[in-house]
């Protein structure tokens, strides 16, 4: 969480004066941007998508019930909080506002005190969400990204390589007789080994859409798009090799005195061949030929 940076607040309001004395009371803690009906408000915060959102009811055109339905729906925007501001001041209508998804309602006359204490809230919220939204996403261990970023990642490279014909590979790793390297070392240095490998991943992995994860256990994958099949195998193998030379000692290893691992390489160019489960389940295969094939290896083939 960047406390220093500042969050955004879109203000919605057709009244002039009621967008001016918001954003008086907002600007000296939070950028604010404006909008003057519900059609500039939707686009603004469609394009931008803000930390909160202050939003009238009443207006010209898309009125607010019609803004929240569609800020809801759009995945850009779901989950920005949205304070009602209205001058509508029934139960009714407040009950309807927050049945509709509203985060908080304030009425007209508002007391400026009031929305700021209610802003700061629902904004302090929005960056908790963020951070568990992030937390959620990283290895506990590792400190690199999970299987579930990973399949994410996957779902919407898979979906971009079909696109932009330039293939997608996936390797999956494996470290080699690791059991063995926990019974005779302990656990705790097995953790270690685990962060040296993963820092050797992510540093192996620098263009700006590849992406290294823990997929579990002692299992890593790497995501590598915009790679053909020859480059996929020559990127695979070389980081095989630095993990061999960081020279980790293991003294009960089938495949060599020091700690390795092996890969399965599977990459696919025609929009047929990139479905994230079937690069899966094949560089899985080749995986496990590879240690049947006597690990500290990369296949990438059969
Ligand atoms: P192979 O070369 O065939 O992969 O043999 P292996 O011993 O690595 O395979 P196996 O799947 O039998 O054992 C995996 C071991 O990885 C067992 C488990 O104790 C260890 N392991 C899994 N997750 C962790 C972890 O988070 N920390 C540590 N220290 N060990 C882990
Ligand atoms: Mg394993
Ligand atoms: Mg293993």
């Amino acid at each position: 969480m960047h406390s220093n940076a500042r969050q955004t607040v879109l203000v919605v309001d057709d009244s002039a004066l009621n967008r001016q004395m918001l954003t008086d009371l907002l600007r000296s803690e939070y950028n604010v941007m404006v909008a003057r009906d519900g059609e500039q408000g939707l686009e603004l915060a469609l394009q931008q998508p803000p930390d909160l959102i202050l939003l009238d009811v009443v207006m010209p055109g898309l009125d607010g019930h019609e803004v929240l339905r569609r800020l809801k729906g759009d995945a850009r925007t779901s989950m920005v909080g949205v304070i009602f501001i209205t001058g509508l001041d029934t139960a009714e209508e407040e009950e309807r506002g927050l049945r509709a998804g509203a985060s908080d309602y304030i009425t007209k006359p508002f007391h400026a005190a009031v929305v700021r204490a209610r802003v700061a809230l629902h904004l302090q919220l929005a960056r908790q969400r963020r951070m568990l939204e992030q937390l959620a996403r990283i290895d506990g261990l590792t400190e690199i990204p999970n299987r579930r970023h990973f399949d994410d990642m996957l779902a919407h490279e898979t979906a971009r390589a079909g696109r932009t014909g330039l293939g997608l590979a996936v390797a999956l790793l494996d470290v080699d007789c690791f059991k063995q390297y926990n019974d005779h070392y302990g656990h705790a240095r097995g953790d270690r080994t685990l962060q040296a490998i993963a820092r050797v991943l992510q540093t192996g992995m620098r263009r700006p859409a590849d992406m290294a994860a823990r997929y579990g256990g002692e299992e890593f994958v790497l995501l590598m798009p915009e790679t053909d099949a020859p480059g996929a195998l020559l990127r695979a193998d070389r980081i095989r090799l630095e993990i061999e030379q960081l020279g980790i000692a293991h003294a009960k290893s089938d495949a060599a005195p020091c700690v390795t691992v092996s890969m399965g390489v599977a990459q696919g160019m025609r929009a047929d061949e990139l479905s994230g489960p079937a690069l899966l389940l094949q560089a899985d295969m080749r995986l496990y030929a590879a240690k049947r094939g006597g690990r500290n290896r990369v296949v990438g083939h059969g």
